[in-house]
């Protein structure tokens, strides 16, 4: 009986110099970091995957979800520069701006200070490459509009691989010789992978796919995002100091301003494909923090049950039937999700301003 307790005092020690070991534990350092964007993606546009998907959607490989708050500096209501520039930069600014702060002044984003820090950088989207989100991670502009002067931006940032559309933007300022003396080995074919693999005096990879926007899934888009995703990682993986990538999912939001649900949960469900491709990265590697988000909600949709006429007149939700709506043709100010995994993942549970997600990024690295 003495020895028991003795044995019950000793395992209460443990378990007590453990939990508090694990309480001050300080968060591990990622070497690389991928920030997905389902530009458009609330919490309903989410949850249409678990609807419509053959098989349970990988956003349920995440271990961690918060929710972040999306008002801009200038709105209630955010725009895609605006909400992009947010996560790039950590700072509020006025719908329409680019890597500019409310002021004007330029924002260091996380692309350019990461790469300062000697990792690799990508940017994969499904826009034009020099729309309102990806060019808030490389451009500084007034004004999301000014494309050709975003393109040009281009020549001088530090990426090292990207892919999206936007082929006409680079073509009309002639900009594609200028990107190719600065290193950038250019495809607008296809994503071919030989040139990673056999080309060695190219240091950077650059495939423009469309001449503005890539199609739509509906239109057959295909695996464009999923696979630009893979080659992207393949490629900065060779980087002993890690990699930073951000990919979007452009078209959930384009959907959301067509109120068209299908051209929505296509997206939805494509941007899900490439979320499943990087985790399996992640899991594999073991010191990849994966982020996914959105910049806002399009489209304030919503999952109800479709209405049914009932007999003596009438109209009664059908609980059985779910009918995709809107309520707007643009923006709503709802909270969006916030998924992590990896390391340093714990940090973004809760609820806090999207302005945080940098935030939290720049602590976990330091
Ligand atoms: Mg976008
Ligand atoms: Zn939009």
């Amino acid at each position: 009986m003495k020895v028991n307790f003795i044995s019950l005092a000793f395992a209460l020690v443990v378990i007590a110099t453990c939990s508090s070991f694990q309480v001050s534990k300080e968060p591990k350092k990622p070497k690389n970091i991928i920030i997905m964007i389902g530009d458009g993606m609330g919490v309903s546009q989410m949850s249409a995957s678990y609807y419509y998907a053959k098989k349970e959607p990988n956003f349920s490989r995440f271990p961690i979800v918060g929710l972040s708050k999306t008002s801009s500096g200038s709105h209630k209501i955010t725009d895609s520069a605006a909400g992009a520039t947010a996560i790039s930069t950590g700072k509020k600014t006025y719908n329409g701006a680019i890597g500019l702060d409310m002021d004007k002044e330029c924002a260091e984003t996380l692309l350019e200070y990461l790469s300062k820090e000697g990792k690799s950088t990508g940017l994969i989207s499904t826009s034009s490459i020099t729309h309102a989100t990806p060019a808030s991670f490389f451009a500084h502009e007034k004004s999301r509009k000014s494309a050709a002067s975003i393109a040009k931006q281009m020549l001088e940032a530090p990426v090292d691989f990207f892919a999206g559309g936007g082929l006409k933007y680079f073509e009309s300022g002639s900009l594609i010789k200028d990107l190719e003396s600065k290193g950038f080995s250019i495809n607008t074919t296809g994503l071919d992978k030989s040139p990673l693999r056999l080309n060695n005096t190219s240091t950077k990879f650059g495939y423009l796919l469309a001449s503005d926007g890539m199609p739509k899934m509906i239109n057959g888009r295909g695996e464009f995002l999923k696979e630009a995703s893979e080659l992207c990682i393949e490629f900065l993986n060779k980087d002993e100091d890690g990699f930073f990538i951000m990919i979007e999912g452009s078209q959930i939001d384009w959907g959301g301003h067509a109120n068209n649900s299908q051209y929505v949960i296509s997206e939805v469900l494509d941007f899900d494909q490439a979320v499943g491709a990087v985790l399996d990265f992640a899991e594999k590697d073991g010191n990849t923090l994966v982020i996914v988000t959105a910049d806002h909600e399009t489209g304030g949709f919503t999952l109800g049950g479709k209405s049914k006429k009932v007999p003596f007149g009438g109209l009664v939700s059908d609980y059985d039937e779910i009918d995709p709506s809107f309520s707007t043709r643009g923006h709503s100010s709802a909270m969006v999700p916030v998924l992590a995994f990896g390391p340093g993942a714990e940090m973004f549970s809760g609820i806090y301003e999207n302005t945080e997600i940098h935030a939290k990024i720049l602590k976990l690295l330091k």
